[in-house]
């Protein structure tokens, strides 16, 4: 019979399709609207009368019955499909894993040093008044020293903080030596980005204010802390500064690490300046109504001893967002 026929080809043609759009080719040869079991059921009307419901019901069932088996073969497909996209034999792709920024790092390592000293640390905001920035550290508006510290205004007058220094103020403010406190974080100038000179860098400023600290306590305090970061055998000098926030003021030089201290194109002299200190002058304490107290303060630039330490060259590297420059610092661990 040709139901019959029918039904074997539509299963032969069904389990030969290796691909969705060949057996839609085989929906469309047998259930299509020209389709040849479709053409049987519209032309039920040319058998003979006795014969129609017979033929009707097969027809009907064979419709059925080749339909699911469309859709059971089209849902293979689909399935094995996916697992061709999905080869679970490839290795699993590797998510790579960040590190902290070199400034990070070192900041943190610097901390840990001070606080292994007795020291807290205190932050304070990068958006200043001018009181604090300036006049409350002995640097009155027409000082000379402002030039050096030419920074970004706000429309309303505050500025970005220059330096950390703001902090030992609002910190003196509020609580009365004796104390001992670093503040990191970052400031701002107006500079230029070059090789050595960048608009933004990363402070950490130290303050010790107590009965008797003297500028020996100074010295102490700071070589200690410049064999922590550069070793046991680096040479530390303290050479005469000027800061108008500290009286006297220093400069701590170390024997420089990329010459050994002979001479060479970096410090020419054998010696690197790594930060500046000074006792507090004593206009700061008496204005804050500490007169009676003495202390020493420091500030450090964490850029410029990460480019000592790490012998890096150019301050733009930490602010460019170099992968491979970053990647380097993967290894060094907190
Ligand atoms: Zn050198």
């Amino acid at each position: 019979m040709k139901l019959d026929d029918l039904k074997k080809n539509a299963k032969e043609d069904i389990n030969k399709a290796t691909l969705i759009k060949e057996l839609e080719s085989v929906r469309i040869k047998y259930l299509g609207r020209k389709g040849s079991l479709t053409n049987i059921l519209h032309s039920i009307g040319d058998f003979p009368k006795e014969d129609r419901p017979l033929i009707g019901q097969t027809a009907n069932k064979l419709k059925r019955e080749i339909t699911n088996l469309l859709e059971e073969k089209k849902k293979y497909l689909e399935e094995s499909r996916a697992l061709e996209w999905e080869d679970l034999s490839l290795p699993g792709r590797k998510t790579s894993k960040g590190s902290l920024h070199p400034l990070t790092i070192l900041s943190q390592e610097i901390i840990d040093i001070f606080m292994s000293m007795g020291f807290s640390v205190v932050r304070g905001p990068e958006i200043e008044t001018e009181y604090y920035n300036f006049n409350a550290l002995n640097t009155p508006e027409d000082h000379p020293a402002r030039d050096l510290h030419d920074t970004f205004y706000l429309k309303d007058g505050r500025l970005l903080r220059t330096h950390t220094s703001p902090v030992q103020i609002r910190t003196l403010e509020k609580h009365s030596p004796p104390l001992r406190i670093i503040s990191p974080g970052r400031c701002y100038r107006v500079d230029t980005f070059d090789p050595t000179h960048s608009p933004t860098f990363v402070q950490i400023e130290g303050l010790w204010v107590d009965y008797d600290v003297s500028m020996s306590d100074l010295f102490g305090t700071l070589e200690l802390f410049t064999k922590k970061i550069f070793g046991e055998g680096i040479r530390t000098e303290f050479l005469p500064g000027y800061f108008p926030f500290t009286e006297p003021s220093a400069e701590v030089w170390i024997q420089c690490p990329f010459c050994d201290g002979k001479g060479c194109s970096v410090c020419h002299s054998g010696l690197i300046e790594i930060l500046g200190a000074g006792m507090v002058h004593p206009n700061i304490l008496k204005n804050l109504g500490y007169s009676e107290f003495t202390g020493f303060a420091f500030g450090l630039g964490v850029d410029r001893i990460a480019m000592i330490k790490y012998n890096i060259n150019d301050i733009r590297l930490f602010y460019q967002n170099d992968i491979q420059f970053l990647n380097q610092f993967n290894e060094i661990k907190l």
